[in-house]
């Protein structure tokens, strides 16, 4: 198995990925995909983005050994990726930089993206403002009005952020919005989408992008440790984060890894965000095929997660074809899980976690008595921006 010559040429993971697009993307996304082939392999791109990393975002980020939360589970030695201390606070950053790269590289001088949580909107808005980009974020109503901070912050950086009225007023639409958008300024404008979906590239690119953490997380393990680890855990939103810290390890058949979706408030109809639990299967969404939350007539299904970031109905492709493969096994936290992993992170260690990766560390909590070895969790982001919401939901 080639697992790490994924995808093939038609941006196949198997069955799964490709691109489906309405025709007038067809060409901007081949365009797109002629570009970013030329850029990998070029050597003056690829010392560009490295530049970018280390003295714009602060790489190479720590591999923190977690001593306390070791003691305290018993379990696993447990290492800490820290993404959480990249310039704007997640693992984003890596992608949006790499992107914009690459935009600047076709001659694009206008940005757009899309945001859920508005942690993609943030990256997106500070390249773009690095770079003397103008920039269009898209994002639902609902969610401008429950992530105000991050709306604010994306105008201090000089974005125009657009309000989406559509639907559930949330990311889907704003995805959609977004499109539109594209495929009308398709000359002059580069989308930087947020996560390993979309159509052919976005999964591949994203992933590339993003694979610095586990090329570093596997030198710096072996430094420390003179071996590679048992396990890997990441949470898994489109699952940018878990897959980046994934790649490196892939061919390495002996470190398990784990990827730990958003099991909401349990795992009922509209309740949850965990596309490999019940409710999720084989279906379209947004340019891609792949596990997807939807009822027996293929309408996508609510979806919650009390962390924004994980709350979203499709999976990367490249993480339904892992699974099939057996390469990546999935599992899923509960709001309460991640909640009481937040407060325990934050108490034991000194690091509070964004919600999203309080997830990952809520299944090392919950299954640390069957964890061996040395394990490494990945910290995806801090959790300064989650503060507010964590304190109506627990009183201290
Ligand atoms: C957006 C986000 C995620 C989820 O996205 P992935 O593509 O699955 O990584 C996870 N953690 C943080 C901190 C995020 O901002």
């Amino acid at each position: 198995m080639k697992l790490s010559k994924q995808p093939d040429p038609t941006g196949h993971f198997g069955p799964y990925g490709g691109s489906f697009v309405p025709e007038t993307l067809v060409a901007p996304l081949q365009e797109l995909t002629r570009a970013y082939e030329h850029a990998r392999r070029d050597k003056r791109f690829r010392q560009e983005f490295a530049y970018y990393l280390r003295e714009y975002c602060g790489r190479p980020t720590p591999l923190y050994l977690a001593e306390r939360m070791t003691r305290e589970l018993g379990g696993p030695k447990i290492y800490f990726k820290r993404e959480d201390l990249l310039h704007t606070g997640a693992h984003k950053i890596n992608n949006t930089i790499g992107q914009i790269l690459l935009a600047k590289r076709m001659g694009k001088r206008r940005i757009i993206a899309e945001t859920g949580a508005g942690q993609h909107g943030v990256a997106t808005a500070t390249v773009a403002a690095m770079f003397g980009m103008e920039c269009v974020v898209y994002m639902g109503e609902v969610d401008m009005a429950r992530q105000a901070l991050n709306v604010y912050r994306m105008r201090l950086l000089g974005a125009d952020v657009r309000p989406v009225a559509a639907g559930q007023k949330t990311l889907k639409e704003a995805i959609n919005e977004a499109m539109r958008d594209w495929v009308t300024n398709i000359r002059t404008t580069h989308y930087i989408l947020g996560s390993v979906l979309g159509a052919h590239p976005y999964p591949m690119m994203v992933r590339d992008f993003q694979s610095v953490i586990g090329r570093e997380a596997r030198q710096q393990i072996l430094r420390k440790e003179k071996r590679l680890p048992s396990a890997l855990v990441a949470c898994v939103g489109g699952g940018s984060n878990s897959i980046g810290l994934f790649y490196a390890f892939l061919r390495d058949q002996h470190v398990r890894m784990i990827g730990v979706e958003g099991g909401g408030r349990g795992i009922k109809p509209g309740d949850h965000a965990a596309r490999f639990q019940k409710g999720g299967s084989l279906g379209v969404l947004q340019g891609t095929r792949t596990f997807v939350l939807q009822d027996e007539n293929g309408q996508i299904m609510l979806t919650h997660s009390v962390s924004a970031g994980l709350d979203y109905a499709a999976i990367g492709p490249e993480h339904s074809y892992l699974r099939d493969l057996k390469r990546i096994e999935y599992s899923y936290a509960t709001d309460s899980e991640a909640l009481e992993a937040f407060q325990f992170c934050s108490r034991i260690e000194g690091i509070i976690p964004a919600l999203e990766s309080a997830h990952a560390v809520a299944y090392v909590m919950k299954h640390a008595k069957k964890l061996r070895g040395t394990i490494i969790v990945n910290i995806s982001g801090r959790g300064d921006k989650d503060v507010m919401q964590v304190a109506e939901l627990i009183q201290l």
